[in-house]
């Protein structure tokens, strides 16, 4: 196999679905070519980390790759146009799936070759299905957005249409089969000499072939391309959430529909609020007054200054809830609540007359206020303090 898709995700063998999530999107975040733009070979990096995470992601491909090193199965195609030998056994033999003999079991290619497996390397292949990221501000959040994202991805090559033949140039009969579609090779393995048929690499089994091949996409009947794809991020949408575009993806092959983007959004940490699921939590300090006296004061809420009514000995650590304020919620037309976390500010400089007023407070409160102890007293309490100590 050419290429380790858990070295390149950098996982073991048996991580688990999350892991794979967490290290491509780790990866592919370090590796947008967006975030690289004077690194060239990040572009190809990026590619690579879309590649295993399209192939680990999806567990039916995963267990393809494990047992044969291709997620399409023992003889799942390197894919290719139809004129070009990008036929299902191109450029494999059974020496890369692990058998140790080869040709040795004969017939046993062309028992798939005629059967289902068959069908599905020359049928239509939907195309692939990608993932990129986008990451917003809570603001965005707030109120929705549409956003332009970069999504490299395979097309068809507009040249040719996705045939893989230069325009104008004429089908011929496949010089390597001559038409047959398949061809015999004898090997020679430590069994003896076996001789055996397959289908011929060149034509894919059509026995068909073109006399020059695009010269766009050689002949492959594809081209990666960069796109700008806006996407509309809903109203109140979090981190996790994953948006669904049908038809983004990687386009088709013989004529299968096109595979779907999935958009992953990431919401940045507010320097102000904290969001708690659809309620939005801020803190703030008030004066000792107020929340002595209760009032009301400003507070910034995403969609403007909004009114917070203190009541009447509030105390600090207090949360008070303003109802509807916070987050809309995804898909409904309510919103989540502001909770404006309360400190109490106590007071570092007083004017005399403002010393006089507490004093006068605290006449009516139980308890000693200042330390009105003299010298000798301090004195005398320190050295107390000393000998229980
Ligand atoms: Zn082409
Ligand atoms: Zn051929």
């Amino acid at each position: 196999m050419s290429k380790d898709y858990y070295e390149i995700l950098g996982v073991g063998r048996d991580a688990s679905q999350d892991e794979i999530r967490r290290a491509f999107r780790r990866l592919a975040k370090e590796y947008h070519p967006d975030r690289n733009p004077d690194d060239p070979s990040a572009e190809a990096k990026f590619k690579e980390i879309n590649e295993a995470y399209e192939v680990l992601s999806d567990p039916q491909k995963r267990s393809n790759y494990d047992a044969y090193g291709n997620p399409d199965g023992p003889f799942g195609g390197a894919g290719g146009g139809p004129f070009t030998g990008g036929g299902p056994f191109t450029g494999r033999d059974f020496g890369d799936f692990g058998f140790p003999f080869g040709d040795i079991f004969g017939s046993f290619e062309e028992m798939f070759t005629g059967g289902a497996s068959r069908r599905a390397a020359t049928g239509p292949v939907r195309g692939r299905d990608l993932e990129v990221s986008v990451e917003i501000t809570l603001e965005e959040a707030f109120s929705g957005v549409d956003k332009d994202i970069k999504v490299t991805r395979v097309e068809s090559c507009d040249r040719c249409n996705g045939t893989g033949a230069e325009p104008g140039a004429s089908v011929v009969t496949c010089p390597t089969c001559k038409g047959a579609g398949q061809v015999r090779s004898t090997v020679n393995t430590v069994l003896g000499s076996m001789t055996t048929v397959k289908t011929c690499p060149r034509c894919g089994g059509t026995g068909k072939t073109v006399e020059r091949p695009c010269s766009e996409c050689r002949g492959s009947g594809e081209t990666t391309k960069a796109r700008t794809v806006t996407v509309t991020i809903p109203p109140g949408a979090d981190s996790g959430l994953h948006l669904r575009l049908a038809g983004q993806g990687g386009a088709g092959r013989r004529g299968g529909p096109p595979g779907d983007l999935y958009v992953a959004v990431f919401v940045k940490p507010h320097p102000v609020f904290e969001r708690q699921g659809d309620d939005l939590v801020l803190d703030r300090t008030i004066s000792f007054p107020l929340a002595a006296l209760g009032g009301t004061i400003p507070i910034p809420a995403l969609e403007g200054d909004v009114e917070l009514t203190v009541p009447a000995g509030t105390q600090p650590g207090a949360v008070l809830r303003l109802r509807g304020k916070g987050m809309p919620r995804l898909r409904y037309r309510s919103r989540g609540d502001l909770l404006v976390r309360v400190n109490v500010r106590v007071p570092t400089r007083l004017s005399a007359e403002e010393r006089e007023l507490i004093v006068k407070l605290s006449r009516s409160q139980d308890e000693t206020i200042g330390d009105n102890r003299s010298f000798f007293q301090r004195l005398r309490d320190a050295a107390g303090g000393n000998r229980d100590g």
